[in-house]
């Protein structure tokens, strides 16, 4: 008889895997479903990088490495931040894991003490409470509202905070919402968590996919004691259609990345050596495919955003970044006559053969989340599909 651990037993399974899984199952059975669920860019890793990749193997650079990874690999990080955002770190300052996920959990596991909690805002992504759970902390959700554009507000950070507070996760561009803050906005959360001391985990793995004038600014920059106090988080995954070979960094306090590191040194050992190479070449070489993914990912949003609005009872805001929209469909479920959203989720997979992901897995329960990173082709027919399921069913 297998008993398992407490921790995992409030373990929520990902709902992005729960439909995917269901979509699967129909494609097997021959049905033509267009799946709009992915949460990785479309296009193949750069050739280039392909190529640092095969010959850091070909030299025999198969072997481990040290735990926080290679220091040219933490040096391409150092030259990437300077470079981008003007900021500063030393080595001891970077530890480079199995892509952003496992750097954040990483984090979670060396920060969190049994009660600890986490401000996390709703939408958020799907991983954030669960990491923090399973590092036995508390994840307290701050509700960011459409009306709000679904970002917080300082004064809301402030009410959320208690004396068990010791860091609030900012994702900005945001999974799911494409929301991006301004830096007057980061100003004021940055002075609240200046006020109450606590971290701030600045995930900015989507900093690459911004759209119109829309500017990215990292919460680290806005000042001395802003930067002491956050730990930035990125990767490779989405900026160089790098997903699969799982590297990401974070930067920020060397007492936090050293004790990062030395979990790793237990638990992971190093990232993998290949993928470390070709990350290297991601960050020091050519970067025009970065920006030929970014314009990509622009045109398709605007020649799909105008379709998705005039659904009817969808409503939804033109997202700023990422690749990810996410209408409100709480009137058209209901006027089509779906108890919840979950449900006609299950409807649009089932009879229009469409799979979408329910935000109820973001904490959003009236959204759906559709990913852009699809060909235009196939896109502009899944939108297609679902404005005639909800017109024939209204
Ligand atoms: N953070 C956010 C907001 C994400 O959406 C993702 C991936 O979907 C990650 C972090 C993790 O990225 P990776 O582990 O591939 O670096």
């Amino acid at each position: 008889m297998i008993n398992l651990a407490d921790r995992v037993q409030t373990l929520t399974p990902s709902t992005t895997l729960a439909i995917t899984a269901k979509a699967n199952e129909l494609k097997a059975q021959g049905v033509d479903i267009i799946g709009l669920g992915a949460g990785e860019p479309d296009y193949n890793t750069p050739e280039n990088i392909l190529q640092a990749a095969y010959q850091s193997m070909k030299e025999g650079k198969t072997k481990y490495t040290p735990a926080g990874g290679l220091p040219a690999l933490k040096e391409a990080v150092i030259n990437k931040l300077q470079r981008d955002q003007n900021l500063s770190y030393e080595p001891k300052e970077i530890m480079v894991g199995i892509g952003a996920k496992h750097v954040l959990y990483t984090l979670f596991q060396v920060l969190l003490n049994e009660g600890d909690e986490v401000i996390i805002p709703i939408p958020y992504w799907v991983s954030y409470p669960e990491q923090v759970k399973l590092a036995q902390g508390v994840p307290v959700y701050i509700e960011a509202t459409a009306s709000q554009a679904y970002k917080i507000s300082a004064q809301q950070l402030r009410e959320a905070i208690t004396d068990r507070t010791k860091a609030v996760i900012i994702n900005s561009p945001s999974n799911p919402t494409g929301m991006i803050y301004t830096k007057e906005e980061l100003v004021e959360l940055a002075e609240v968590c200046r006020e109450s001391d606590i971290l701030i985990i600045s995930d900015e793995i989507y900093e690459k996919l911004i759209y119109g004038d829309t500017v990215h600014t990292s919460i680290a920059t806005l000042s001395e004691d802003a930067k002491n106090r956050t730990i930035v988080i990125n990767g490779v995954s989405k900026s160089h259609s790098m997903t699969g070979w799982r590297i990401g960094y974070a930067a920020g306090d060397s007492l936090l990345i050293k004790a990062m590191t030395d979990l790793a040194s237990h638990s992971t050992s190093n990232p993998t050596t290949t993928s470390q190479y070709a990350a290297i070449e991601a960050y020091n070489g050519p970067q025009d495919t970065v920006e030929e993914m970014r314009q990509a990912f622009e045109s398709r949003l605007e020649a799909v955003f105008p379709k998705l609005e005039a659904i009817p009872g969808f409503k939804v805001i033109r997202p700023q970044g990422a690749f990810y929209l996410l209408p409100d469909v709480s009137e058209a479920a209901h006027k089509t006559g779906y108890a919840s959203v979950d449900d006609f989720v299950t409807g649009l997979l089932t009879e229009a053969n469409v799979a979408v992901i329910p935000g109820s897995g973001f904490g959003a329960h009236d959204t759906i989340r559709l990913s852009y990173a699809t060909s235009l082709e196939s896109l502009t027919e899944a939108v297609e599909r679902i404005h005639q399921f909800v017109s024939s069913k209204w």
